[in-house]
This record gives structure tokens, C-alpha cells and sequence, in this order.
């Protein structure tokens, strides 16, 4: 079987994102990069997370061709495979509809860097990509152009799209969005929130390149 630890990978994420509240029914999309491959791991479309298996996962290459696999992949497949494309530093996409991400993206506001943590794991405000239809490579554009050279991105009217060096850190993002939009919302409803000091955010997302520990 092709990928078989990143198809492992992209079910536990899938799993951490139910238990964690980030996804309602099939909505959402996980994948996972091998480099050296040049293929992906990704779920399947609207297939229910709590019958899923690892082996469900389908494995496609770069350009969005079916490789192995029993199901249809994601409808988003070409928003994951153009963020592979033209983002080489990255080899995991988390795709989410998180609610409240999803409010500011309904707003068409940017998540202001609230909290540390944001600071920390975006480097600045989490933008907002102009709207397009779902599945569509113009959804893929959009999204890359609006993420620039950082790790996470709203969708308008639809959701919001973490990504990262592994999937670790595209997962722990996409909590960390979550989080910011719902203080941020919370906030907003009895004052004027602060933001974190403009001078401090890119101190603490050079920090976060280093954050966490590390086998000895
Ligand atoms: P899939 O079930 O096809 O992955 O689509 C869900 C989704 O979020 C579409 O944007
Ligand atoms: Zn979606």
C-alpha cells in the first residue's frame, strides 16, 4: 500500500479534529505530502469521519490524479495539491470549517493577532482569501495568494485552511485560529480588544520555529 504512514497521519488528524469540535459532518479536508514522492495523502470526499479507516485515504499525485485508492478524493484536491505546488516548505494541509474561523470569514475580517499563541503560529493576522466556489483551482489561488509567505488563510463564506511543515503543526494551527476568531469574537462583545504588540509578533513567530521539545 502507497503512503501508508502519511495515510495514518491524515486519519489521526482527521480524528484529533472531530474530537476536537473543529468539523460538522463530512465537512473538511486533510492531507499530507511525501516530497520525495511527489504524492499526496488525502481524505476522501464526503465520506463520514467515524466510519473512516486509514486505508480510505486516497493517495494522488501532485496534479490531482487518483494514484491508489477506493474513493473519490476531496473536492478540494486542487486547492491542496496547488498549495504543494507552490509551497515547498510545507507537507501537511488542514482544511476546516471551524465556526468561529468561520464567523470572521462569513464577516470578511481578518483574525487580528489577539492572543500569543496566534502571534506565535501565524506571524500576524490570519487574512481573509476573496471568495470562490468550492473545489475550484481559482479556490487554490486565491487561498495562496492571500496566505503569502504564512501558515494560515480564510476562506470567505466558507472556512479556513492551515498549513505546515508537518502535520503537527498544521493540526495545532488550526486549533489556534479557532481559539484567536472565538476570543477575538468574545472580546469584541463587551470592549475593544488589545492586539499583541506589533513589535513582539515577529519575535514570538521566530520563537515558534523552535517551540516544543525535541528527542534527546
Ligand atoms: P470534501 O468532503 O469533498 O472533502 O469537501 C468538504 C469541503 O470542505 C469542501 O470545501
Ligand atoms: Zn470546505
Amino acid at each position: 500500500m502507497l503512503l501508508k504512514e502519511e495515510r495514518r497521519i491524515v486519519y489521526d488528524a482527521v480524528q484529533a479534529l472531530v474530537k476536537g469540535g473543529l468539523v460538522t459532518g463530512t465537512w473538511g479536508n486533510v492531507s499530507c505530502c511525501n516530497r520525495e514522492k511527489q504524492l499526496m495523502a488525502i481524505t476522501p470526499s464526503g465520506l463520514p469521519y467515524d466510519d473512516m479507516t486509514p486505508e480510505d485515504v486516497v493517495v494522488v499525485d501532485l496534479q490531482g490524479q487518483v494514484v491508489e485508492g477506493a474513493w473519490k478524493p476531496s473536492s478540494e484536491t486542487p486547492m491542496h495539491t496547488m498549495l504543494y505546488r507552490e509551497r515547498e516548505d510545507i507537507a501537511a494541509v488542514v482544511h476546516t470549517h471551524s465556526t468561529y474561523a468561520t464567523a470572521m470569514a462569513v464577516l470578511n475580517r481578518p483574525i487580528p493577532p489577539v492572543i500569543a499563541e496566534l502571534a506565535l503560529g501565524v506571524g500576524g493576522p490570519v487574512p481573509v482569501a476573496p471568495f470562490a466556489r468550492v473545489g475550484t483551482v481559482e479556490l487554490g489561488r486565491n487561498a495562496l495568494q492571500a496566505m503569502g509567505e504564512y501558515q494560515a488563510v480564510l476562506l470567505q463564506n466558507h472556512g479556513v485552511v492551515t498549513v505546515g511543515k508537518d502535520m503537527g503543526r498544521a493540526l495545532n494551527l488550526a486549533f489556534i485560529v479557532e481559539d484567536a476568531a472565538r476570543v477575538y469574537i468574545i472580546a469584541r462583545s463587551i470592549g475593544e480588544p488589545t492586539l499583541v504588540p506589533e513589535g513582539v509578533i515577529q519575535e514570538l513567530f521566530e520563537l515558534f520555529k523552535g517551540y516544543g521539545q525535541k528527542k534527546k
